[in-house]
């Protein structure tokens, strides 16, 4: 029997990102997802950085991220692969807290900058359960926020205290 503590720092990634924005050749509001594609753009002193996005229909919208200087006379346009970068502090594995008779994990959120929702922030955080199943323990009532049973898409705030028994 044990009981396992631990402490998450939650920050908006680049990862989950639409966008609801007027779209220019739809002529109406669209939903834009990120490609995660990014693209460079160097002009002059600047280095634009840009997250491409696609509404449904496949119109791109280059959303602004980052301006740096460059230093270099050098000007080039390069289109890059962002990594999705999963890896993080708060990754676990579920599975090897199992393996070791840990009965009752609680994760302290010490500090949470965004919107969460408790289903997406435990998917995108363990490694071994999806969304569904996520989703699937907390009608059932096996992962507590402070105490309680929670809907899935209960909000996240910092001094929160998540409680996923096994
Ligand atoms: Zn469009």
């Amino acid at each position: 029997m044990q009981n396992v503590q631990l402490s998450w720092n939650l920050y908006k990634t680049e990862l989950e990102t639409t966008v609801e924005k007027h779209c220019k050749n739809c002529g109406h509001t669209a939903i834009f997802t990120d490609t995660h594609i990014r693209r460079h753009n160097a002009n002059g002193k600047n280095i634009y950085r840009f997250a491409i996005y696609k509404c449904e229909k496949g119109h791109t919208w280059n959303k602004k991220l980052h301006i740096y200087k460059t230093y270099s006379e050098h000007v080039e346009t390069v289109d890059t692969f962002q990594e999705e970068h999963q890896e993080s502090l708060n990754n676990i594995s579920i599975m090897s807290y199992k393996n070791t008779g840990t009965i009752e994990l609680t994760i302290l959120l010490e500090s949470v900058h965004g919107f969460f929702r408790i289903d997406k922030a435990l998917a995108t955080y363990i490694s071994e359960w999806s969304r569904t199943v996520i989703t699937e323990k907390i009608k059932q009532g096996s992962i507590h926020l402070n105490g309680q049973q929670i809907k899935p898409n209960a909000k996240l705030t910092v001094g929160d205290c998540i409680s996923i028994y096994m």
